[in-house]
């Protein structure tokens, strides 16, 4: 078994007819194909009894659905795609795409299926020997638990050496995510101060506005915890927490990222509240008692001498009141209260990164307000906002696999050591509590940050604000200030 060194010289798709092929993988392969970067046959495999013609027909609707207007890159696409159909439990389909690839010696088999297909298709594949020299790209997520994700690599394992194992985060192929990364490691003025001396605590937010969106049946097999905290949230966590890549190269990121996985101390009951919007219940697929949670609250610790003592507070959720994504890394306060505005830890200085639906970095600092006293406003200084221009996460994962580049995939040492964090609270947790739609979640997630001054709520649609510009922004609800406010607490 040797990893191919080549660029793919096909992409086999399973799961051609699924959810996940209609919202982002023909869009991302129409992007490719207008960018030039798309030249090999694709072969897209599920058990519809669809045609060729089927495919393109699904594969056109759902380019136009996600604004693809580029006729002659869609004329370019359908020109490769060719369809397989079969069941996955049966050899012969297998023995049909072997002949559909016709003579292709690296073809990239991407697992866009349920889970508990995984170990079927790498199966089938390695029956007929379509296995060697391929590549194998696995969606998330990679196992349910720790001992089934180790099941599932001694499955990957048996077919496909590491080099050629490609686990889709797509959190790590979105540019703001990328962007962690790099703006700790291009500005030489954080490292100082990127540590438990002068950093108090940690917040990351992940919520959206809406529910499970007719997909309560997976839910029901997921949950907050292993759908967004044990992968996206603590992908985040990593970039921000690792210690410097000891080398140019995404190897080095891969190693430090993988330290801090396994430095998480693994997650107690008593650092999680567990909620479930009310109506949940009711959704299709769902069960009438299900427990299953919606929205996950977490009190993080890394043990590492950089980041001892340094609380993580992490949370994530559906139908809450607003869709964003944001990261705060709150500073501790000056040693000394010289001001009256700066006392009992308000105020302090903070970093904030917002992810979604917009994307900017700004950092923040307290300025005098003009007059005799000596009493400020906070003022953002905003370093960054999205570009446009910007590529979808999965046109850039699936042309990192297909040319070989594991660069925004994660590996098997860090997706065990994420699972070993959240093993024992998967099993061993309160009952999830009930919440409102439109609210930040169950009221017994306070708790868990009010040491630390309670959450930071995330503002609820932020103007892009211009590149390198000041202001006025966040307040704590702790503070009686009514003044405007970019950001609030809570
Ligand atoms: P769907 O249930 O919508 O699609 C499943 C696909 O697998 C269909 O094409 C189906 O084909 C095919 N399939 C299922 N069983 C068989 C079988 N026995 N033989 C042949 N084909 C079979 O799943 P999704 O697209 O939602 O999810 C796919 C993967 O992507 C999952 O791992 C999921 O966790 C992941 N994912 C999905 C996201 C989403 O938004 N949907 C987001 C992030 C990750 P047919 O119906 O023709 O039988």
């Amino acid at each position: 078994m040797t990893a191919p060194k080549a660029h793919a010289d096909a992409l086999v798709f399973f799961g051609a007819s699924g959810d996940l092929a209609r919202k982002q993988i023909f869009p991302a392969l129409h992007a490719m194909a207008a960018a030039g970067e798309l030249n090999v046959p694709i072969v897209g495999v599920a058990s519809s009894g669809w045609s060729g013609e089927d495919l393109r027909e699904r594969a056109r609707e759902s380019v136009l659905a996600h604004g693809g207007t580029d006729d002659e890159a869609f004329a370019h696409l359908a020109s490769l795609l060719t369809y397989v159909d079969g069941d996955y439990r049966d050899e012969s389909t297998f023995v049909r795409l072997r002949d559909a690839l016709g003579g292709a010696k690296h073809p990239a088999h991407y697992l866009a299926i349920p889970p508990s297909l995984f170990g079927t298709v790498i199966a089938g594949l390695k029956g007929v020997g379509l296995h060697e020299g391929a590549r194998v790209i696995v969606e998330k997520p990679f196992g349910r638990d720790l001992e089934s994700a180790r099941e599932l690599d001694v499955v990957v394992a048996s077919a496909f050496p590491e080099e050629s194992i490609f686990r889709i985060d797509h959190y790590l192929g979105k540019d703001e995510i990328m962007n962690l990364l790099y703006f700790r490691f291009a500005n030489s003025f954080l490292e100082p101060v990127w540590n438990r001396d002068h950093i108090d605590h940690v917040e990351v937010t992940l919520a959206e506005d809406f529910g499970v969106q007719g997909r309560g049946a997976f839910y029901e097999s997921a949950g907050a915890l292993r759908d967004v905290v044990e992968n996206h949230i603590f992908q985040i966590v990593a970039l921000l927490a690792m210690e410097p890549p000891a080398y140019q190269g995404y190897a080095a990121v891969q190693q430090a990222k993988e330290s801090v996985f396994r430095s998480m101390r693994p997650l107690e009951p008593s650092c999680l509240v567990r909620g479930q919007f009310d109506g949940y219940r009711d959704e299709e697929g769902v069960a009438a008692d299900s427990d299953i949670e919606t929205f996950a609250a977490v009190r993080l610790f890394i043990d590492s001498w950089r980041w001892e003592g340094v609380p993580w507070l992490l949370r994530t959720g559906k139908m809450l009141h607003a869709t964003a994504g944001e990261v705060m890394v709150f500073f501790k306060r000056p040693p000394q209260v010289l001001f009256d505005d700066s006392r009992d830890g308000e105020n302090s200085n903070y970093l904030r990164f917002r992810l979604s639906p917009i994307s900017e970095i700004a950092l923040a600092a307290r300025v005098k307000t003009p007059g005799e006293e000596f009493t400020g406003t906070q003022q953002e200084f905003v370093l960054h906002t999205e570009s446009p221009l910007e590529r979808a996460p999965y046109e850039r994962l699936l042309a990192g696999a297909m040319a070989g580049d594991s660069a925004l995939f994660t590996s098997r040492g860090s997706v065990e050591a994420a699972w070993r964090v959240v093993d024992d609270v998967l099993v061993h947790h309160d009952a999830a509590l009930p919440y409102a739609p439109g609210t930040w979640g169950p009221a017994e997630a306070d708790a868990l940050a009010a040491p630390w001054g309670g959450w930071h709520q995330p503002a609820v649609s932020p103007t892009p604000s211009p590149t390198a510009t000041a202001s006025p922004t966040a307040q704590t609800t702790a503070q009686t200030t009514a003044q405007t406010t970019a950001q609030e607490k809570s």
